[in-house]
């Protein structure tokens, strides 16, 4: 039984846990169900990076919050992202940013995104957080000559207007350095990646430490605006709230509450790992350190080598959550990886799940509150983050309990914060404008 946001009547706590790599190298802790009925000030609904990092914000902040997911820890993207900490977030790179809103927006966009890596390092290093954290470099690689020119260009742009520092590498150094042929061309910045589901476990321990109160595997199921803030109910209990929070980002239900309703569309993403490389296999491959990859096609393919040696391989998954785990989707993905590394042809594929991620309709993720500081009730939502959220979606929910609470330095002008998520026009057509999207890729990219 596979969750697909658009069919399926919502998250239930009897969908099983994906069988990811992460899940299978990781025990996460038990947390209780919600059996009764209950008052809070704050109600957090989503316990992924998202709804966590509220929860830690509110508590550190002395509020008192309660948070409820529908099912177990890491059971949204939080238990099924590849681990990548990128700088950015949505489908708009800084350059697209400029090209839109100018480059004072560009920049204090750049604060804001590099603000979330420095926000999770920071907590790493204070929680002492144990979450396999692996530096190394992040290569993208143009995958035609045209793309190649692109990456150059685009790399001194940002080296010039946003002092993001980069190095430019030839087809010789691809090869004589990390031993990649077939690329084009690439650029080569710092990486890191970590275990994203030791990163929730960790991120629970320290929201319960602070004291908030999570209860798992409580599916909202309903939210009814009451005089005086909210009623949400879930199977087996109740919480009235003052003010709620949605962090449920690609996993929420079709028919939820109206500011989140057709709202974001749910894309599928999906990934393998490998069987550990032999010598002959790391040798031929050039991947025999912790390293990790992107590249410039339309649906990008994601890569990175694991702390045991495995290759991680994702990209697109499937249009329809039925059709996640066919055989053709993940030979499709086998196959992209053998272009890219024909030394590993034949390698056992040991883990392949898939997850969903959250688009919005002009690709910029949104952290929005309806009723903003108001000390009656408001609620508020974090969602939009596409590929791209280990990091920000920690710093999108620190940003939503600050702005329901009316804190922190927020600047209010920037597009994240400026206007609620736009209304997809059409959403009955969303898949199959994607199905297309899909095949023309194809064929383009050829
Ligand atoms: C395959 C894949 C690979 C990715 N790789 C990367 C990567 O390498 N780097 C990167 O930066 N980003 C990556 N991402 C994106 C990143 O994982 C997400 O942006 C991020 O984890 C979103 O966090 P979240 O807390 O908002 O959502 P989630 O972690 O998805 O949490 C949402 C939660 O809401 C809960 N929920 C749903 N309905 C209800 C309800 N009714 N009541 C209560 N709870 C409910 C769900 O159970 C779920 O736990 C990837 C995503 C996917 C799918």
């Amino acid at each position: 039984m596979i969750y697909d946001p658009l069919i399926s009547p919502g998250v239930s706590s009897m969908l099983p846990a994906p069988k990811s790599y992460w899940h299978a190298t990781h025990k996460i802790p038990t947390l209780p169900p919600l059996n009764k009925k209950l008052n809070t000030e704050y109600l957090v609904v989503g316990g992924g990076y998202t709804g966590l990092s509220a929860a830690i914000t509110l508590a550190q902040a002395k509020q008192e919050v309660t948070l409820l997911d529908a099912n177990s820890l890491g059971f949204g993207c939080a238990g099924r992202n590849g681990g990548f900490i990128l700088s950015g977030s949505g489908r708009l790179s800084l350059n697209a940013i400029e090209d839109k809103w100018g480059h004072t927006v560009a920049t204090g966009m750049q604060g804001e995104f590099d603000s979330a890596v420095d926000l999770l390092k920071k907590r790493i290093v204070d929680f002492d957080m144990q979450v396999d954290l692996v530096k190394g470099p992040y290569l993208k690689l143009a995958h035609n000559t045209k793309q190649a020119k692109q990456l150059y260009a685009t790399a001194k742009h940002l080296a010039s207007n946003f002092n993001v520092p980069s190095a430019t590498l030839t087809t010789e150094v691809l090869s004589a350095r990390f031993g990649i042929e077939g690329a084009y061309g690439g650029v080569e910045l710092e990486g890191a990646c970590l275990h994203p589901l030791k990163l929730a476990s960790e991120y629970a321990k320290v929201a319960k430490k602070l004291g908030a109160t999570l209860f798992y595997d409580s599916p909202a199921i309903h939210i009814e605006k009451q005089k005086a803030g909210f009623l949400v109910t879930t199977p087996s209990g109740s919480v009235s709230a003052k003010h709620i929070l949605i962090a449920t980002n690609a996993y929420t239900p079709k028919h939820f509450q109206e500011s989140v309703d057709n709202k974001q569309f749910p894309v599928q993403s999906s990934i393998f790992v490998t069987a550990p490389l032999n010598n002959e296999q790391r040798a031929l491959t050039g991947l025999t350190a912790p390293m990790s990859f992107m590249d410039t096609r339309i649906m990008k393919y994601y890569y990175r080598v694991l702390p045991d040696g495995r290759l991680l391989f994702g990209g697109r998954g499937a249009v329809k959550g039925k059709d996640a785990d066919n055989a053709k989707e993940k030979q499709r993905l086998y196959n992209a990886m053998v272009k890219s590394f024909p030394a590993l042809k034949g390698i056992a594929m040991d883990y392949f799940w898939s997850g969903w991620v959250s688009v919005s309709l002009d690709s910029m993720p949104r952290i929005f509150v309806d009723n903003a500081h108001s000390t009656d009730s408001a609620i508020g939502y974090a969602m939009g983050y596409c590929g791209s959220g280990v990091s920000f979606a920690a710093f999108a929910g620190q940003r939503l309990a600050q702005r329901i609470m009316g804190t922190g330095d927020v600047d209010l002008s920037l597009p994240l914060y400026q206007s609620p998520l736009k209304t997809y026009p059409f959403s009955r057509a969303r898949r199959i404008a994607l199905h297309g999207l899909y095949q023309w890729a194809k064929i383009a990219e050829r």
